[in-house]
């Protein structure tokens, strides 16, 4: 069993947003004025986020991952993690943190089921850490990182945008955190989603350069990762961790993509990068059945486009803390 989309690619995953709002307001991703205000009734409960997973199982889906804006800053989240476990139908369930508040919750959130983390984490420097995030603490990112490692949140993966003048000058030091910890360190290419006044094509570091500039620490051997969606793994000589790169600009992106997402507000919404949305709140709201519910699943892989034209495409749309990235 399995959804097929028109490409011959099976859709096994959901990215799940919890919410839109955020502890941080990362400059690249946050726009300047703000996301428009959403109500909590405009938010799913956690109840018809775990409906429509159930559902989505029925049909295949066998991956989740929680993401937001900050998933970690809606209040008890470990509570829909439970009872997705109890669903006994996902293999795989992760989620996607800024880290500043994983420390403290990384030990519910194992005992409640999740298997690992993502930590985003676009430098290493206190002080840059705090500009770029305004106003985040490393440390405590830090620690929580540890804490998920310690616990065995495996793997844990630590997510890093390259920009050109604001931290691409330490792809070589994260490059560096792979040869003595077992962290998959992932570089995913920036991308003209989120805050479009910061966004600016010549900050773009691609896929093939952030390499070349890696290959200064030693030789990248491929290496097969299991699960790896379209992330391309290598690893330095002798080193513990592996280095992933996510080419969501230039490379074979779409090709290996196998995912749906849902967003905070209830909208399914076939490929990050086009603005088609199918309203499942809605459906929920006026008692849709399993039935009417697996329609607009199925609905939702029929129109998922085989790629995208990003950079052809007008400034515009949901910003990414309003996707779920
Ligand atoms: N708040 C959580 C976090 O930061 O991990 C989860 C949501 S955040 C929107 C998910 C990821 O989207 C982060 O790793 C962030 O770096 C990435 N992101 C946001 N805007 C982006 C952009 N314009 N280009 C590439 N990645 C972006
Ligand atoms: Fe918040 Fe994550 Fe966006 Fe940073 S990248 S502003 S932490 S949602």
């Amino acid at each position: 069993m399995g959804l097929k989309d028109g490409f011959s690619r099976i859709i096994d995953y959901m990215r799940v947003s919890v919410t839109d709002r955020c502890n941080l307001r990362c400059v690249y991703c946050m726009p300047d004025k703000g996301v428009p205000a959403v109500t909590h009734d405009d938010i799913l409960r956690y109840e018809e986020i775990t409906r429509i997973i159930s559902v989505a199982a029925e049909l295949g889906v066998r991956k989740i991952r929680i993401t937001g804006g900050e998933p970690l800053f809606r209040r008890n989240v470990q509570s829909l993690i439970r009872d997705l476990k109890r669903l006994n139908a996902i293999d795989d369930l992760s989620l996607t943190t800024n880290g500043m508040l994983l420390e403290r919750y990384a030990e519910e959130l194992k005992d409640a089921g999740l298997n690992r983390v993502n930590v985003s984490l676009d430098s290493l420097r206190p002080e840059r850490y705090r500009e770029i995030t305004c106003g985040g603490d490393l440390d405590t990112v830090m620690k929580g990182i540890e804490k998920a490692l310690n616990i065995g949140l495996d793997p844990v993966k630590i997510n890093m945008v390259p920009i050109r003048g604001m931290n691409d000058d330490e792809i070589e030091e994260f490059g560096r955190l792979t040869i003595n910890t077992p962290y998959h360190v992932r570089f995913i290419e920036f991308m003209p989603v989120g805050n479009g006044s910061f966004y600016d094509e010549n900050k773009r570091i691609t896929t093939d350069e952030i390499k070349e500039r890696i290959g200064v620490l030693g030789a990248l051997e491929p290496v097969r990762v299991r699960k790896n969606g379209p992330a391309k793994y290598y690893m330095l000589p002798a080193a513990q961790g592996v280095i992933g790169f996510i080419s969501g600009m230039t490379h074979h992106f779409c090709r290996d993509c196998s995912r749906l997402r849902l967003t905070a507000d209830g909208k399914l919404r076939p490929c990050l990068f086009s603005e088609t949305e199918i309203d499942l709140r809605s459906a929920l709201r006026r008692g849709a059945t399993d039935e009417e519910l697996k329609r607009l699943l199925k609905l939702a892989v029929e129109v998922k486009p085989e790629g995208h034209y990003i950079l052809e495409k007008e400034e515009g749309g949901r910003p990414m803390s309003r996707i779920g990235g």
